[in-house]
This record gives C-alpha cells, structure tokens and sequence, in this order.
C-alpha cells in the first residue's frame, strides 16, 4: 500500500497521467494535470499560508475540481482536511475554525462573505476559488446557479488570495513526510445531540478503506463515477474523491443536483458506477423523458445512508436490470463498514460486514452479543473506524467499547443479522415513537406505506398527544396523477399495520426537508410538530 493520500496521487498519475481524471460541465483535467495542481497548491500552503504537517485546514466548498485539488493539496502539504458544509452559517464556520485551530481555509467564492468576518482571527487566509473558470462557454450543460454567483469581488478583501494566483506558485512543495498513521481529515458530525465533533481519521484508514471499496465494486481503468454525493461528507469523499484520486478511476461532478444533466452526463462520459442517495434514484425515475440509452454502461447503483424503498429498488429493476448496492456507514466510519455482494445482493439490507471488520449485534444495556435474529445496537470495529473525536475524551468514553481486544464503536442503530449473516437496520436508538408504550420504529412503518400508489416520499414523526404521550404523524408528498386524502391513506394503512402504528394525522407536503448530505430531515420536522403544539 502507499504510505499516504500523496503518494497514492503520484502512483496514479504515473499510470494513468493522460487519462481523464475530472470532467465538470463540460471542464476536463487528466491525472497528470489534477497531480500537478495538487503540487503547486499544497507548495503555496507550505511557502505563503504556513501551513505545517499536522495543522488543519479548512474546506468549504461545492462539489466541484476546486474540492478535488483543495483535498488532495492539504494533505500533499502534511496537513489535516477539515471539510465544511457550504451551507453553514458565519457562526457555525467560526466554531469549526475555533474547534480544530485551522488557520487557513480554502473555499469557493460564493462563501466570501460568509467566511470574511472570521478573518484575520481564527482564520489568517482564505483561498478563494470560482467554479467556472475552465468550463467551455459552449458546453452543452447547463449550469447551477452556484457557478454563476462564485466570483470574485475587486479589490479581494485582507487575507484573501484567488485560486488563480495561489496555484502560479512556482517553488515545488517540501518532501512528503507523512506517515500512515498521521492524522488526514476530519469530518464534522451533523450535531444533532449537541456542538458537532471532529472525527480523526488517518491515512491509512482513509486509503486502505477506499482502496477496499474500489476492489469491492471492481474498479478497473474504464470505470467512471459520478460524483453527485457531497464530497464534505464521507460517502462522496471516499467512494468519488479518493475512488478518483487513489484508485485511479474517472470522475464526473456535478455541483448541484440537477436530474436532467443525468441522462446527458451519462451518455458522454459513459458513466458506469452512480453513487447516489435514494432520494437522487427516485427523483431520476420520476422524471420525464429519460433515455434509457445514457444508461448502457451503468454496471452499478449503490449507496446508503438511508434505506432504499423497496418499490424504487423494484422500479430500477425492471427498468435497468440493476440491483441497487446498498452500503452502511457513518461520520465515525470514514468508509463503509458494511456493503452488499455485487453477486448476491439483498434489498432493504445493509450487507456483510466488509474485510477486515467485525460487526455485531449488542445489548443497549450490557453489551453482551445477542444471538442471531435478535434485535440490539449494531456496534464495529474495523479499519475505517475514526481514532476518536477531535478533543472530547468524554464523548470517546461513551462511544467506544473494548471488548475481546478490539476496539468497537457505538453505532446508535438498531438491528439484527440474519441467517446468512447480512445485517438489517430498524432504526436510529434515538427515533423511536413512543405511543402509549408501545414502540414505533418509523424506518419500517414508512417502507410499508411507501407500498401506498399515491405516496411518492414519506416522513413518520413523532407528534405530542394529550392522551397517549406521543402519536404518529405522517407527511406524504404525494405521486403527480394520482388522487388520495388523508382518510384514504389512513384507511389502509390500517389493513397493513398495527393500529398502533397507523398515522393518527397525514399532511401532505410539497417536498420533504432534506440535510445537507441529501436524507429526509425528519428531525426538524419532528422539531416543529412539537414546537407547534407548545
Ligand atoms: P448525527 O450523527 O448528527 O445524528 P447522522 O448520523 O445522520 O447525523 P451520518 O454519520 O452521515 O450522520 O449518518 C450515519 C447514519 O446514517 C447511520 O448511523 C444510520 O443511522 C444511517 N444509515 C447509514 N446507512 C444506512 C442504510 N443503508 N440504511 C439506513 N440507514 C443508514
Ligand atoms: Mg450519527
């Protein structure tokens, strides 16, 4: 294996140097161009920034080469990747900056003003890029307004330097000295439970694990990817950023999502791995004139995250022939810890555990292996599992276990392992309803209503009751054509689940609230049901 992320870079290059490595709307760069600015970014963070081995630096960006490049540099420089939700506020960045100690931070245009007031304290720099710079005025993709508002403001504030000027630096980067054990990036929980936390993840972790995923979907020179998956976050930066970069496979970005550039992305580049969310595989095969032709090479559909509805999986089936891979794994696992066969794939599952990981099925209460079948907290230890959090010892002591000499991290999810030794999720611990006593895990309630012909996307939440404590409340957005009320879907929910379980009110929504790495928000629509009925 290569000692670090950099080395892997230089390998690929030397391999593949000529071949594409990027194409964005249209932009492409090969290995060898990718390699080459990588080398003269990380230099201008060694030589302008001060950027020194183990310091962090922060990114805040879009899906988009400026990522790739921004990525790949600061850890070419030694340092630690602290990537950033776009959509953050001042206040949160500002608490990221504190949080890891970055002082510099590399982010697109259309962030400026939000990261100016962080500067000259906590942060010295700021990279700024645009994301148009290199895509032809005659693509024939249309473009997210997200390029068209990244531009530069003259005069550039104090502190601020253009992409276009950092990576003129003429003086090559210092020797790479990184070990596999120093530290490479460290994603931020969503801190739902509280102040969000770092999670430390090291080069070995992060490229064993992705070259594990690439030989797991078979990567191979023609293998091209798409990378539609926010690449802050871990499931767009391991399969799509390192896949890229590390394993050498070609990758095609797309900023924002836009179902329509998928059918045109495809054809042209013949994409043949679509990592997606099920929200993307839906919205896909809900739209009008797609041509099944732009799909001829895709070999694979994976992802995970969120369950995949079984209707949808059906849908793609029959549609393409394809069964979707679905995977599992976390902030706190920088890759995945479980993945389906390609050859024998099961639907609604999570998959085996991968190689070199041991997954099991524990007692909440006294983390004692529950036999097979039976329902506990999914707890893993393997080598994608994070070092810890980035300064909270007493969040480490709740998360992680020793048991049998290996080191195992919480989950927080609820499942069981079937007879051949595939794992199923019910639900996040912490989702439960509880009505009257009686446990609603809304995970499996909104897979059987997602059967229901008028409900396209679903959302079971928690709703405050006088009576019962809590009640089931539904949000429906429902399927273009086809007519339904609140009274009908309630009506037969009753013939196909607990009376328990049956939504006690249904509202029907637009769209459903999704976060930043594309799943249903069911947390701040939980949130407002209750803050409504104070
Ligand atoms: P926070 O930790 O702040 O609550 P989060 O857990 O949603 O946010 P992530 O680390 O991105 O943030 O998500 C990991 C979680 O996603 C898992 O703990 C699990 O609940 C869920 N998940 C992952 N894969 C799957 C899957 N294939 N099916 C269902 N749920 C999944
Ligand atoms: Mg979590």
């Amino acid at each position: 294996l290569p000692r670090s992320l950099g080395e892997a870079l230089r390998l690929t290059a030397a391999r593949r140097g000529e071949a594409l490595a990027i194409a964005y709307y249209g932009a492409e760069i090969t290995f060898a161009d990718l390699l080459g600015r990588v080398e003269r970014l990380a230099a201008f963070l060694q030589h302008r920034c001060g950027v020194r081995q183990g310091d962090r630096v922060l990114l805040g960006m879009q899906n988009s080469p400026h990522f790739v490049i921004g990525y790949q540099a600061i850890v070419r420089a030694g340092a630690v990747v602290v990537p950033v939700n776009p959509m953050n506020t001042p206040d949160e960045l500002g608490y990221f900056a504190t949080d890891s100690g970055a002082r510099t931070a590399i982010i697109g245009a259309e962030l400026l003003d939000r990261y100016a007031s962080l500067v000259p304290a906590p942060l010295e720099h700021l990279v700024i890029a645009t994301y148009g710079d290199e895509i032809p005025a005659d693509t024939p993709f249309r473009l997210p307004s997200v390029i068209a508002e990244s531009v530069l403001p003259a005069p550039l504030p104090v502190g601020a330097i253009a992409w276009e000027e950092a990576l003129a630096e003429s003086a090559p980067p210092l020797p790479d000295r990184t070990e596999p054990g120093d530290l490479c990036v460290m994603p931020y929980t969503s801190g739902t439970t509280g102040k969000p936390k770092a999670c430390k993840h090291t080069h070995a972790s992060v490229l064993h694990t992705a070259l594990l995923q690439a030989s797991w979907y078979g990567y191979d020179d023609d293998t091209v990817l798409t990378g539609f998956m926010p690449m802050f976050h871990v499931a767009g930066m391991q399969l799509s950023l390192n896949g890229c970069a590390a394993a050498g496979a070609s990758l095609v970005i797309m900023s924002r999502w836009d179902r329509d550039l998928v059918g045109p992305l495809f054809e042209r580049y013949g994409v043949t791995l679509w990592s997606a969310a099920p929200t993307m595989v839906i919205d896909v095969l809900s739209g009008a004139g797609l041509e099944d032709k732009a799909f001829a090479r895709l070999k694979i559909i994976t992802g995970g995250g969120a369950t995949m509805p079984e209707a949808v999986a059906a849908e793609l089936e029959r549609r393409f022939g394809l069964h979707f891979i679905e995977g599992y794994g976390m902030t706190e696992t920088i890759s995945p810890t479980h993945l389906n066969p390609l050859d024998r794939p099961k639907a609604q599952c999570l998959g085996i555990p991968v190689h070199d990981t041991v997954a099991r099925v524990v007692s909440p209460e006294t983390f004692d292996e529950l036999p097979r079948g039976e329902v506990g907290e999914i707890v893993v230890a393997g080598p994608q599992i994070m070092q810890g959090y980035w300064n909270r010892p007493d969040a480490d002591a709740e998360t992680f276990l020793e048991r049998d000499r290996l080191r195992f991290l919480r989950t927080g999810d609820l499942g069981w392992v079937d007879e051949d030794g595939y794992f199923h999720i019910i639900d996040r611990l912490k989702r439960m309803v509880n009505v009257s006593g009686y446990k609603v895990w809304p995970a499996e309630c909104e897979a059987t209503l997602h059967r229901h012909p008028a409900i396209q996307e679903c959302c079971l939440v928690s709703s405050p009751d006088p009576y019962r404590g809590e009640t089931v409340k539904l949000f429906v957005v429902r399927r273009p054509g086809i007519e339904t009320s609140a009274d009908d879907i309630i009506a037969w929910a009753r013939g196909v689940m607990a009376a328990y379980k049956v939504p006690r009110r249904v509202e029907f929504v637009d769209h459903l609230p999704r976060s930043a790495s594309n799943k249903v928000d069911w947390r701040s629509l939980q949130a407002a049901e209750w803050e409504r009925a104070k």
